[in-house]
């Protein structure tokens, strides 16, 4: 039998899953990736004895790291290691309010009754038992099965999830649920602060998102040993060896049909042909500059605005401050404005919500010694032509007014290097529209419907999509599995 061909545009996490997948299924892979590494917007940067991952730095449910190893028949502890944390997220308010979350239920809740009384704790573990509940329902149907596929409503799973549809407060903001639950306004921010891990606002996205802090709560959070990167860098290493041929600073101009099948590509003008294509790159990209024009636009879809974007900050600091911990949250004092600034009105806000994250507590080696790695993060709309070089400016001032206050210690005179990276950089790094993180933003009740499916479905065969703006949508995780859903789809029509 002649091996079937298929090419991966783009080695983004969700890229390097579907291409490690089908090589493994016995597919001829090519990996054209435009970057001269892989990873997309899980990278690395050095600098000055510093190493900071340039992109993700929260990490949860590890295990579809090791399915993707285990699908292989590979031991992925040959080559990716990871710790589980006891900490979750330190969290720091104006008013001098201070507390640390931990990936545990019960440690949580005696936390909230210290700082907030036993009304709270009460309500707090109330919530944690009903967003463990809407996250075990909805994970199998909205996050690992494709919506767009007649079969999936087959799946008794499915059926209890739709009887349960009234109960996922579809049509209720993150920040109406979270008032239900809480009085003190602390509280109801950092509940409402899981909307921007997938880049929305929670006064926006629906009320089924509460799922998302069971994720770091109660499943745990991770930090791989060596950093964030080495998911990326043992992927690849896994591809390579199950004879992915990957190919960097190959940037994939167009993506033609043959006829009703679209299986063709052109790089530096020369045209390749398979039997399918995965794209990796952003659903707005891929239509708007790869796709023949001929192809019809889902224009719902296209009408979704991105997912939020950010201006990170790299720093390295040239001494330690044992009042940090690995994740520190320094929280704006009017989060509603934060957010219809970002989310309505394309702009940043001037009194931001600050993420501070330090992997040199954990992994000794990314900073000298006595000193600390700082990522440094403030969540922005995406381009839109904004004035970005003055935007980034006032924000560095603000940032290290802010941190210098809290932390009673004048930061610009411990600040030794640093690295900046925004969203015009995010967006010609990666392609994804505006630079947003995420993919298309959650800020509607039926955001997960609309989103890109995996396969391009009307009028056309052989294309799939996988990545942050396909199904489910972005984060590690959920890339993971959308690789996942593309491979095997086209896995299914290749081989049916
Ligand atoms: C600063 C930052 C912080 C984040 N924090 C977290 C976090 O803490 N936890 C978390 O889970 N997620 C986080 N995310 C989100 C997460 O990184 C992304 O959702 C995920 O990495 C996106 O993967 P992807 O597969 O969609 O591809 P991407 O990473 O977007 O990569 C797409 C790849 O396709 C390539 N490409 C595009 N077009 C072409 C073309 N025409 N030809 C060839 N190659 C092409 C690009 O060069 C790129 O390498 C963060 C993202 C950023 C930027």
């Amino acid at each position: 039998m002649i091996q079937k061909k298929v090419a991966v545009v783009g080695s983004g996490i969700a890229g390097l899953a579907a291409a490690i997948r089908l090589a493994n299924s016995g597919i001829r892979v090519d990996l054209f990736e435009k970057n001269s590494y892989t990873g997309g917007k899980m990278t690395v940067y050095e600098q000055d004895g510093y190493r900071f991952d340039a992109g993700p730095s929260l990490f949860t449910l590890p295990h579809l790291v090791d399915d993707i190893f285990e699908s292989c028949g590979k031991n992925p502890r040959n080559y990716f290691h990871y710790r589980q944390l006891d900490n979750a997220c330190q969290y720091f308010w104006q008013n001098g309010k201070k507390m640390l979350l931990k990936a545990d239920y019960g440690e949580n809740i005696k936390a909230i009754k210290t700082n907030f009384g036993h009304s709270a704790a009460q309500s707090a573990r109330k919530y944690f038992n009903d967003s463990k509940e809407k996250y075990e329902l909805t994970e199998p149907f909205f996050l690992q099965q494709s919506l767009h596929r007649f079969k999936t409503f087959l799946d008794f799973r499915v059926i209890k999830v739709i009887a349960a549809i009234p109960r996922l407060k579809l049509f209720r903001s993150l920040n109406n649920i979270n008032e239900q639950y809480f009085k003190d306004k602390e509280l109801i921010q950092l509940f409402n602060r899981y909307a921007t891990y997938n880049g929305s606002s929670p006064y926006q996205t629906p009320g089924i998102m509460q799922m998302i802090n069971h994720l770091e709560h109660g499943e745990g959070t991770f930090l791989p040993i060596g950093g964030m990167h080495k998911i990326a860098q043992s992927l690849t290493l896994l591809a390579e060896e199950i004879g992915v041929r990957i190919h960097l600073n190959q940037k994939v101009e167009e993506v033609y049909s043959q006829g009703k099948v679209i299986n063709s590509l052109s790089i530096g003008g020369k045209m390749k042909i398979f039997d399918s294509i995965i794209l990796n790159s952003d659903v707005h990209f891929a239509y708007e500059h790869l796709l023949d024009e001929k192809i019809k636009r889902p224009k719902k879809t296209l009408a979704q605005a991105p997912s939020s974007s950010a201006v990170i900050f790299y720093w390295g600091i040239n001494r330690k401050f044992d009042e940090l911990d690995l994740h520190n949250i320094f929280f704006s004092k009017d989060y509603k404005n934060e957010f219809e600034q970002i989310a309505k009105n394309n702009n940043f806000w001037v009194d931001p919500t600050i993420y501070v994250n330090i992997t040199s507590k954990v992994e000794l080696k990314d900073a000298p010694e006595g000193c600390e790695n700082w990522f440094v993060m403030v969540n922005v709309p995406p381009n839109q032509g904004q004035d970005w070089k003055k935007i980034t400016n006032k924000l560095r001032d603000k940032i290290l007014d802010r941190l210098s206050m809290e932390l009673n210690a004048n930061l610009r005179h411990h600040l030794v290097t640093e690295r900046i990276l925004n969203p015009i950089m995010i967006e010609d790094l990666t392609s994804s529209k505006g630079g947003s993180l995420y993919g298309t933003s959650s800020n509607n009740s039926l955001a997960a419907f609309i989103r890109h499916p995996n396969k391009k479905l009307k009028g056309y065969r052989g294309l799939y999509f996988c990545g942050g703006s396909a199904h489910p949508g972005g984060g590690i995780p959920l890339c993971l599995l959308s690789g996942k859903l593309a491979a095997n789809w086209c896995l299914e029509d290749i081989y049916n």
